[in-house]
């Protein structure tokens, strides 16, 4: 079984666990789970050289009953369809989560776009556009970046969409450069986000009680119920966007960065790293491997570190059965989508606070729901207010959870799949 086919069975299966315990008849079961759409295309892209390549492409509209469907597109050279299936069904819950007036999307390409020219890119990204253009809009499915891609790619696909369409709307996509109706402070928005929900529930008082073992083991050090952040340790997995700038804003709201790493491999220094000179110094070099005063350790043994919290920030799957003992962290906030297999979830979720992806990273679609009200508005806010908007935002969506979370006594992604189910059954006719 390949790691998409994993992560679609695996979405699959807590939906109809949650399902089944809410007591929902079997045609709403498969309403939940079934996509409404699967989009396969070919994509033929001219290279430099003159040649034409194809690659494969989809775009999986899942489930609409909350508004049109949301998700970003990826470019990935191990992306296959159920990965993007996967995606787009968890799409569906962490729109619901979020509290958005949206249903489910993911697309995907099967490319590495590392080894392909900047015009190359282009090429690619507007034949993707083109594909898409006769089922997406603004009221109908709205996509946005996602591994990979980002506002110039975006900004290509928006061209390419209106050269077709004939439709100038800033609502079609979100995640755009500022200068064509995109958010300020959509950049940062998933790090921003993840941080306002790490700090949300280390303020909760009774946060020792929600680990049960933590009492006898002493899991929960009590220096983390302190209002104070600056001895709590982090290690982020993954310097892209989500990872540099929740690295950047924890940073600078007083926590301690033990650890960070990129592709090739990660730094650790437990006097505590500042993330913004990290960066200057890898966009030099290509890496953050080989700074100054720090260890180069390799990914794997940034997961493994004795720290107070672990972000992952990359990948899906990387805490699996095969590293899940290993884990020393108190607190593992998902900011990549899916990076804890069901394995290695049922193995750690007693022992360690697991906020689930479809909370900690809700924070990118909370802004891109901004983007796009904006958009249809036609007046932008300052990005102050964005930042305030999506603080209320993804801290009630937060408390509804917690709240679930310590009433029925289940773990914060059960509860989560548990109160996003409860709006998506509510909205089907
Ligand atoms: N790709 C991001 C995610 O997985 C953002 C999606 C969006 O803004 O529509 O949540």
């Amino acid at each position: 079984m390949n790691a998409g086919q994993k992560m679609l069975e695996s979405a699959q299966a807590l939906i109809k666990k949650t399902a089944q315990n809410l007591k929902l008849d079997e045609e709403k079961i498969k309403r939940l789970i079934e996509p409404e759409y699967i989009h396969e295309f070919a994509l033929e892209v001219q290279m430099d050289d003159g040649q034409k390549k194809v690659f494969k492409g989809w775009r999986v509209q899942h489930n609409s009953a909350l508004g049109p469907y949301k998700g970003g597109i990826r470019f990935h050279p191990e992306t296959v369809r159920d990965e993007v299936q996967a995606l787009a069904t968890l799409m569906t819950i962490k729109c619901a989560v979020a509290g958005l007036p949206y249903g489910g999307g993911k697309g995907g390409v099967a490319v590495d776009p590392k080894i392909l020219s900047k015009s190359e890119l282009e090429r690619l990204s507007r034949e993707y556009a083109k594909k898409i253009a006769n089922f997406i809009g603004e009221d109908i499915d709205v996509p946005a970046p996602d591994v990979n891609t980002n506002p110039q790619i975006i900004a290509w696909m928006i061209d390419e969409y209106q050269k077709i369409k004939g439709i100038k709307s800033p609502a079609t996509f979100t995640g755009k450069p500022v200068s064509i109706g995109g958010s300020l402070g959509r950049n940062e928005a998933t790090g921003r986000g993840g941080l306002f929900v790490l700090q949300a529930l280390l303020e909760k008082r009774d946060l020792v009680s929600c680990l049960p073992q933590s009492k006898e083991t002493g899991a929960i050090d009590v220096k983390l119920l302190s209002s104070s952040f600056q001895n709590i340790t982090i290690a982020v997995q993954g310097f892209g966007n989500v990872g540099y700038y929740f690295a950047k804003l924890a940073y600078e709201a007083g926590f301690k960065i033990v650890a960070l790493s990129d592709s090739r491999g990660g730094i650790y220094n437990e006097k505590g790293l500042d993330p913004i000179k990290v960066m200057e110094f890898k966009k030099k070099t290509g890496t953050v491997q080989d700074y100054k005063n720090s260890k180069n350790i390799t990914n794997e043994e940034l997961l493994e570190l004795k720290v107070d919290v672990l972000v992952p920030a990359a990948l899906e799957n990387v805490i699996s059965q095969k590293n899940a003992k290993n884990i020393q962290a108190k607190i593992i906030l998902e900011l990549a989508n899916g990076p804890l297999t069901d394995e290695a979830f049922e193995f750690l979720k007693e022992k360690v606070i697991i906020i689930p992806d479809v909370l900690a990273n809700s924070g990118g679609v909370t802004v891109s729901y901004l983007e796009w009200v904006q958009g249809k508005q036609g007046y932008w806010w300052g990005e102050k207010e964005v930042n305030q908007k999506l603080k209320e935002m993804i801290v009630r969506a937060f408390e509804a959870i917690w709240e679930k979370s310590i009433t029925k006594k289940m773990s914060l992604k059960q509860a989560a799949f548990e109160v996003a189910i409860e709006r998506i059954v509510s909205a089907m006719v």
